[in-house]
């Protein structure tokens, strides 16, 4: 089996060095035939971003030979710009029709159960929402799709079809569950959510407004579609499994190297065993710590966030998980968006990390007078503080009393929504 993924990976090598003039200049130097093992592949083959995809491709638009590829429709796909920039990967219709055959074969069987046709409003990128669409029309279920940019438009279309499943990102599932629960609708019982991770916070408050509800992520991106997926043991966690039919997993840390122990964390980076639209050594930019084995007897990714969501406290490397385990401690205000801002100040003459925390109050207290919004602020504030953990044993608030870490501003925001807003602003590194 490894021997003829090995060697349908050199054919694919070969063909993207002498067909996609991208994958030719990227190449131009490399012997495939040095290439004998996997192990070889990962010392020959260079791992490749978006950003130097972009800047080896002179364009925006990364053609990665479809464009010559007369069979079949094509797609473009504007990904989110994580990498600050936004790009066009093309897409095909066969790898359309597999991303749904991967939907169908792992999350079907959650889908039209007791004879009952699921409804399902699709609230996602216009693009995006033509894939997802696909992918529940493999599992036959009706649909319709939201406007991801007018919320209280796609909570009518909601309430009009009947929707009970909502596929979108967990900040706006959380928006639009707020929104139906406060409009007495009642019919929501499952979540399919993609784009970010499952905040502890966003996931109790969706169990709050619809507690019947069973939550599925799945994940996936512009260039590769659904790539991850959960089995029932995993449900509304931010742990995955492979498709390893379809892709090549590896995960490598800051100096390239490939990690495999249990626990250690690393860059997804993905290859695509395909000749359409081939993607090689890809660096996700995700971060993934591998855990044990399932008790289905995959192995489990935990999904840890963007590489741009993990930042340096006083040396020590913190994960967005983190600070999202802080914020859930302040559900009993906020709504759980939030965005921090890391920068550091000068106190005493002592140089200080500092956090400013922007959230979003739960709506009962959007109408609280001054002093009352003054005395939630700071509850939240020591709330955050005592349960951001730094280290397993070294808080935010300790931080403080030592004389490292300054006090933590919070600022009421009214709106932080967004398809992907970036929570982790570091300041200290924009100058
Ligand atoms: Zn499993």
């Amino acid at each position: 089996m490894d021997k003829k993924r090995l060697d349908n990976l050199k054919k694919l090598i070969l063909y993207c060095k002498n067909n996609i003039p991208l994958y030719s200049k990227l190449y131009s130097k490399i012997d495939i035939e040095q290439i004998n093992t996997f192990e070889d592949f990962k010392k020959i083959i260079p791992p490749i971003s978006k950003k130097q995809l972009l800047n080896l491709n002179n364009s925006s638009n990364i053609d990665l030979g479809l464009d010559n590829n007369t069979q079949g429709a094509m797609f473009l796909r504007v990904t989110s710009g994580t990498a600050s920039k936004m790009a066009c990967f093309y897409r095909s219709e066969k790898e359309i029709e597999q991303s749904a055959e991967r939907f169908y074969n792992t999350y079907s069987k959650y889908l039209n159960n007791n004879n009952k046709r699921d409804k399902v409003i699709i609230i996602n990128d216009f693009t995006l929402s033509y894939i997802f669409a696909r992918h529940f029309s493999k599992c036959e279920c009706l649909i319709c799709l939201g406007n991801p940019f007018d919320l209280n438009h796609t909570v009518n279309i909601i309430k009009t079809a009947g929707c009970n499943v909502i596929r979108t990102t967990p900040p706006i599932a959380l928006k639009i569950a707020q929104m139906l629960v406060s409009q007495k609708y009642t019919e929501i019982n499952k979540f399919f959510l993609a784009g970010s991770g499952l905040s502890s916070i966003t996931k109790q408050k969706l169990k709050d407004y619809y507690p019947q509800a069973q939550i599925h992520m799945q994940y996936g991106m512009a260039e590769t579609a659904i790539s991850l997926y959960q089995c029932k043991h995993n449900l509304g966690t931010n742990i995955y499994h492979k498709f390893n039919d379809d892709f090549f997993y590896e995960f490598i840390d800051d100096k390239s190297n490939n990690i495999t122990k249990t626990d250690d964390i690393g860059e997804l980076v993905i290859t695509k065993y395909t000749h359409e639209n081939p993607l090689i050594r890809y660096k996700t930019g995700d971060i993934c710590q591998l855990k044990d084995i399932c008790q289905c007897g995959k192995q489990n990714i935990k999904l840890l966030g963007r590489k741009e969501d993990q930042f340096k406290i006083k040396g020590i490397v913190v994960f967005k998980e983190k600070i999202d385990k802080a914020i859930y401690n302040t559900k009993k205000y906020c709504t759980g968006e939030y965005q921090l801002i890391i920068d550091e100040i000068e106190e005493n003459g002592t140089l200080k990390s500092k956090l400013a925390l922007y959230i979003e109050l739960e709506p009962k207290y959007e109408k609280s007078d001054k002093h009352v919004k003054t005395k939630i602020k700071n509850k939240i504030a020591k709330e955050f503080s005592d349960n951001f953990m730094i280290t397993e044993d070294y808080s935010w608030s300790q931080g403080i009393e030592l004389g490292i870490f300054s006090k933590v501003d919070v600022i009421i925001k009214n709106e932080l929504k967004g398809l992907k807003i970036k929570k982790i602003i570091d300041k200290r590194y924009s100058y």
